[in-house]
């Protein structure tokens, strides 16, 4: 059995993250954040525990690199129920709009995009996504990313079309 990678100091979730037990919203930052990652990591609440970027799970097929890590790149994947319309889908929670347009965050982007029909990128504090040429975006960034506005129904169906719960 692999051994998934350790997140040193890297805290790039605590802040996308809802964790119940913290009464931590998404989007405000873990009051727990240390200049080491998390302070409390021994005895971390079970829904860090549990969460498994694509970067330390080492059974991910995209086989990120060392350097991939989600603060780095400012981009972490992970798979997310889709709670409006069933199925899951593909998220990438990205802490700039910004850094998605280029380089490497770009390039996985369009690879997990291409391998999986489509992905979310999303910062996760407003749940609207746009689908255009196989990524969704959230409605908040479509200015800055130079998107188009679809309707509800053209998202709906796009929504269908991405869940990839068999995969
Ligand atoms: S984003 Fe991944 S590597 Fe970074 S703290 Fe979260 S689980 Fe660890
Ligand atoms: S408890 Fe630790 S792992 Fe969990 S969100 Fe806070 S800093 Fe991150």
């Amino acid at each position: 059995m692999k051994t998934p990678r350790k997140c040193g100091d890297c805290t790039f979730c605590c802040t996308f993250m809802t964790v119940t037990e913290l009464s931590k919203n998404v989007g405000v930052t873990c009051e727990l954040v240390c200049e080491s990652g998390c302070s409390v990591h021994e005895k971390k609440p079970a829904e860090c525990g549990s969460y498994l970027c694509w970067w330390r799970d080492p059974y991910n097929k995209f086989e990120l690199r060392e350097d991939d890590r989600p603060d780095k790149i400012g981009l972490s994947f992970h798979v997310e129920r889709d709670l409006r319309h069933g199925g899951v889908v593909i998220c990438a929670r990205v802490d700039s709009p910004r850094r998605v347009q280029v380089g490497r965050s770009r390039k996985l982007i369009e690879k997990v995009s291409k391998t999986y029909g489509a992905v979310a990128v999303t910062h996760g504090i407003n749940e609207g996504w746009i689908f255009r040429h196989g990524v969704l975006v959230e409605h908040a960034f479509r200015d800055e990313l130079g998107l188009a506005t679809y309707d509800d129904d053209h998202h709906s169906e796009a929504v269908q079309r991405w869940i990839t719960s068999d995969k």
